[in-house]
């Protein structure tokens, strides 16, 4: 059954169409890579399935509930309780520069209060150690290294339990030998089962770890396959000038 699912949606910032007929079906523990040219609009199709921007029109589904439906969105409640099923990861991190890494997790369950203060605290040690940076629970962002800060990300949004991951170039503001660690989290969770969907210029992460790829060119998806059809044999004309350009 697909968990996420994506029908004709369309977003305009004022006149510019940036996306014009988006469709898109994940199932439950599928890894999705989403790969296009700079501008062709990856970064708002994640920003609008957790609601960071609202779309125009179409529709986002999330399991059975509708984020939206036919460019209709329900009450702030429901958009709160659909969302709190996902978590984002972006290319800058978005960390807290003022709190610890260790309050950079603990915020928004404690502002939440779904939770007590104890099994907040555990959650929190669980998913440092996960990541390799308990150690790190005392430190500020400003004194990590931005492969150390994006597994601070990963951590932070995994602390609500989310049922989706969506990674917006997760890796390409980090130095090419901090990819690697950040990488290998995000394969470590794939394997757990997972679903994600992730905006990478890492083709050959999207290569191993991803169930499927999707290119996308000014606004729509034009192309999708395995890995290996993708990347060894892609059918239109755009997929394959834009592999030849970065691979
Ligand atoms: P990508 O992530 O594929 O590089 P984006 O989704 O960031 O693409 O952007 C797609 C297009 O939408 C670009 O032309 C960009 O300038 C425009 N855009 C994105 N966000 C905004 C915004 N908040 N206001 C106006 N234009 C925007
Ligand atoms: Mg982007």
């Amino acid at each position: 059954m697909a968990i996420i699912e994506v029908t004709n949606l369309k977003k305009s910032f004022g006149d510019t169409e940036v996306l014009k007929n988006v469709s898109l079906s994940v199932e439950q523990s599928e890894v999705v890579a989403v790969i296009g040219p700079s501008g062709s609009g990856k970064s708002t199709m994640l920003r609008s399935l957790a609601y960071l921007e609202e779309a125009n029109g179409g529709s986002i589904q999330i399991g059975e509930e509708y984020l939206v439906k036919d460019g209709k969105y329900p009450s702030s409640a429901k958009i709160k309780q659909i969302t709190s099923r996902m978590g984002m990861v972006f290319q800058h991190f978005n960390l807290f520069p003022h709190l610890n890494v260790r309050d950079n997790l603990e915020l928004a369950p404690k502002l939440l209060k779904q939770f007590s203060s104890a099994e907040i605290r555990s959650k929190s040690s669980d998913l440092l150690n996960k990541v390799g940076l308990l150690d790190k629970a005392d430190a500020y962002p400003s004194n990590l290294s931005g492969g150390q800060k994006q597994r601070v990300a990963i951590a932070r949004a995994l602390m609500m339990s989310p049922e989706i991951l969506l990674f917006d170039e997760p890796t390409s503001a980090l130095d090419p030998e901090l990819t690697g660690e950040v990488l290998q989290v995000m394969r470590q969770l794939a394997e757990e089962q997972m679903t994600m969907v992730v905006v990478t210029h890492e083709m050959g992460f999207a290569k191993e770890v991803a169930d499927r790829v999707m290119f996308m060119a000014d606004g729509e998806f034009i192309e999708s396959g395995s890995p290996e059809q993708m990347f060894g044999n892609p059918r239109h004309e755009r997929t394959k000038a834009f592999l030849n350009r970065v691979l």
